[in-house]
């Protein structure tokens, strides 16, 4: 089958051949260096660019191995973009994000990262915080005691970029370890702790190429946490 807008030596391409034309179309008056592509057995759907001693490398997750050209295509595009820092058309962008976004491969990536995601969760027991306790606790006062319990752990560092997050494919709350420190109220660590038991509750919307983690919904339970605003106050200032 061939579709408007792709070019026909697309079907017949290799992935190097891929890159190498992609290559062209980005830096026509660089020579075009040797090209190897390498599937990997990652457990995520990322890919990476390197250039090595001249040579390109691309190393692509596993998952892509089996993907259309287009949607190849359109991961030089964003590789070389990324490598070359040239800005990346829409239309690949779009195609990437909804080929990884069809329900099979969703699934494919959510069984990849099950199995080869190795996940360090720490335990609840925390220096000053119990995350079991501050969940049950939760539980009770928000979701009936509804919610069964996932594996709950602090981060391995401290960050400030990510508070908490819920990992769907382990099963696991896991939350900043910035979060349980002497001195650090409680509230900012129960609003943590209340949002991600939310996305416990709230699967994610997959919509097209969007994928909406706060939807309308979410935002709305969020406001039953009575503390909310003073809560946010407090993680500001972390
Ligand atoms: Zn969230």
């Amino acid at each position: 089958m061939l579709l408007p807008g792709f070019e026909s030596a697309l079907l017949f391409e290799t992935p190097e051949e891929i890159y190498a034309r992609v290559f062209r179309e980005l830096k026509p008056r660089t020579p075009v260096p040797e090209m190897h592509v390498e599937f990997c057995r990652f457990a995520n759907a990322d890919s990476f660019i390197r250039l090595e001693n001249g040579r390109l490398r691309m190393r692509i997750s596993d998952l892509l191995a089996g993907a259309p050209a287009p949607v190849m295509e359109s991961l030089a595009y964003i590789l070389l973009g990324k490598l070359y820092r040239k800005p990346v058309a829409r239309c690949y962008n779009q195609r990437y994000r909804l080929y990884l976004n069809r329900r099979d491969m969703r699934r494919r990536a959510h069984l990849i990262r099950q199995i080869r995601g190795r996940k360090f969760i720490s335990g609840p027991r925390g220096t000053v915080y119990n995350l079991e306790e501050i969940f049950e606790r939760l539980n009770r006062q928000f979701f009936d005691g509804l919610l069964g319990m996932p594996r709950l752990g602090w981060s391995r560092g401290v960050s400030r970029s990510m508070l908490g997050h819920f990992d769907p494919s382990h099963n696991a709350i896991i939350i900043n370890r910035i979060l349980d420190q002497p001195g650090r109220p409680a509230l900012a660590l129960e609003y943590v702790m209340f949002h991600e038991m939310l996305h416990l509750q709230h699967p994610v919307d997959h919509n097209g190429v969007r994928r909406r983690v706060h939807t309308k919904e979410f935002r709305e339970a969020e406001k039953k946490f009575p503390e909310l605003k003073e809560a946010k106050e407090i993680l500001k200032r972390l």
